[in-house]
């Protein structure tokens, strides 16, 4: 047992014990004095009928003589013993025969029940047997209402069966009593195994997340607050998997970007030492062009992990975008024109002053230009347009670029945002980039409350789209 168990279980006995208990006691004294009361109230009945029918007696015969017999058929079943005395005290009758002659004195019966006959005490009666209140241990005396003459509780006489049935009475409550908690321990305990088994397989799911098992889950049952906890715990786990994933998906994609150039420019140095490659123009160029894509993939690399980790700075200031376009419009018409592509600019005359990092919007506008460079075949067309759009009820402004190229083929759009993904039918790879450029695009665009999205048609062309919010006033 986990000790856990070991306090619900504790705890459930403390409570089991304590409830049982002082319910049973409780229970054990009502019934004691509810008995006790049902005694008296029969006590007094056959008190008064015992003084009737000696009054009776008395006012009939005017003496006490062969009172024995009345009072054995007065006494019956009742139980204990009766004796009466005369009024100077003189023990007259004795259901026992014990004490007949004798002075009440003597046996400490100083307190009787009158039996008064026209107003005058013609004698003394004594109920004896046991005391109800003294265990039904020695002689006690029967009274009115248990009460004797001075008002302090008196003596109820109890007989046998009655004792024996109140004992009874008292061991069935503390029977039933432990019964119930035995019953309420065990449905306890069930009930606490079924908290702690949840709160065990967690546990164990946890150690196994933590020794690496990354793939670990545990099996939601209920729908309560464990069911929750669960539900949370799967849902970790699952981004844990993930995220280990992507970081070792991650790893392998910087490994793969780095090891091209680094194996041209190894093989062109290695070549050139050898006398094989003439340390020429041509050489060194190589080895300056993969030294300059090694240094823009680590720069890629570096931009997009900050964008991600949020800790992307940027120098926010009014732009007017537009003019940001248009520059590299500017920019990119000598490589349109070096291709035969015609590069049409449509700047919408509206509002564009946002709020921006003008670096980093070139940096979108040029990444955008430059993929529709590489992906429109000579002769194509590049549209550039600016116009004023309402995106999701605010005003703002979208870019868009649009070629005529390729395409990009509807299973790989909804990724070609990721890392590191690129369209397999693509061109050769010294057409392509590092996969980074639209990864960088939408971290920027996003830093500056924006969205970007691709619109395409295999064989027809492609648009990407960029929207900005403008700046207010
Ligand atoms: P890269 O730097 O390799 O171009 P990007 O992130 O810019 O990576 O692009 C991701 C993928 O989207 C690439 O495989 C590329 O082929 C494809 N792509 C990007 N722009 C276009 C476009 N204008 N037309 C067709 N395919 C494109």
């Amino acid at each position: 047992m986990s000790r856990l168990s070991y306090k619900i279980f504790g705890a459930l006995l403390l409570t089991v014990l304590l409830s049982v208990g002082l319910t049973s006691f409780a229970a054990n004294q009502l019934t004691a004095s509810q008995f006790r009361q049902y005694i008296i109230r029969g006590n007094n009945e056959f008190i008064t009928s015992v003084e009737s029918t000696l009054g009776t007696y008395y006012a009939q015969y005017q003496s006490w003589n062969n009172v024995d017999n009345i009072l054995v058929q007065l006494l019956g079943s009742n139980g204990g013993r009766l004796v009466l005395s005369n009024a100077g005290g003189l023990i007259l009758a004795d259901t026992e025969n014990k004490w007949v002659g004798h002075l009440t004195d003597e046996y400490n019966l100083s307190d009787g029940n009158t039996v008064s006959v026209s107003g005058t005490a013609a004698g003394y009666f004594y109920w004896l047997g046991s005391d109800i209140s003294a265990s039904g241990s020695g002689y006690g005396k029967g009274m009115h209402n248990g009460q004797n003459s001075t008002g302090n509780s008196a003596v109820t006489i109890i007989t046998e069966p009655q004792q024996q049935l109140l004992d009874e009475m008292n061991r069935s409550i503390w029977i039933s009593g432990a019964l119930a908690g035995l019953a309420a321990l065990g449905l306890g305990l069930l009930l606490a195994n079924q908290i702690i088994r949840p709160i065990n397989i967690l546990n164990r799911s946890a150690r196994q997340i933590a020794s690496g098992k990354l793939s670990q889950r545990v099996k939601v049952n209920s729908r309560d607050e464990l069911g929750e906890l669960a539900e949370s715990f799967n849902h970790m786990a699952k981004n844990l998997e993930n995220n280990e994933q992507s970081r070792q998906r991650l790893l392998a994609d910087i490994a793969h970007e780095l090891r091209t150039p680094l194996t041209v420019i190894e093989g062109t140095v290695d070549g050139m030492l050898d006398g094989v490659f003439a340390a020429d123009t041509h050489h060194l160029t190589t080895i300056k062009e993969e030294s300059a894509t090694l240094t823009r993939l680590i720069k890629d690399l570096r931009d997009i992990s900050l964008a991600e980790s949020g800790k992307l700075k940027l120098e926010m200031a009014q732009v007017d975008i537009a003019d940001i376009v248009q520059r590299q419009a500017r920019q990119a018409s000598i490589l349109a024109k070096d291709k035969s592509i015609s590069l049409i600019t449509d700047i919408s005359s509206g509002s564009s002053a946002i709020t921006g990092d003008a670096i980093r919007l070139n940096q979108i506008t040029s990444n955008l230009l430059s993929n529709a460079l590489r992906h429109t075949p000579t002769g194509g067309q590049i549209t550039l347009s600016l116009k004023n759009m309402l995106y999701q009820g605010k005003p703002g402004v979208m870019v868009s670029v649009a070629d005529t190229g390729e395409g990009i083929p509807p299973a790989d759009l909804p990724h070609i945002f990721d890392r590191f993904y690129r369209v397999t039918t693509s061109r050769a790879r010294s057409e392509g980039g590092s996969g980074l450029g639209l990864a960088i695009v939408k971290e920027m665009t996003e830093a500056h409350g924006g969205y970007v999205w691709a619109e395409s048609t295999l064989g027809k062309g492609s648009t990407f789209n960029y929207w900005l919010p403008v700046s207010r006033g």
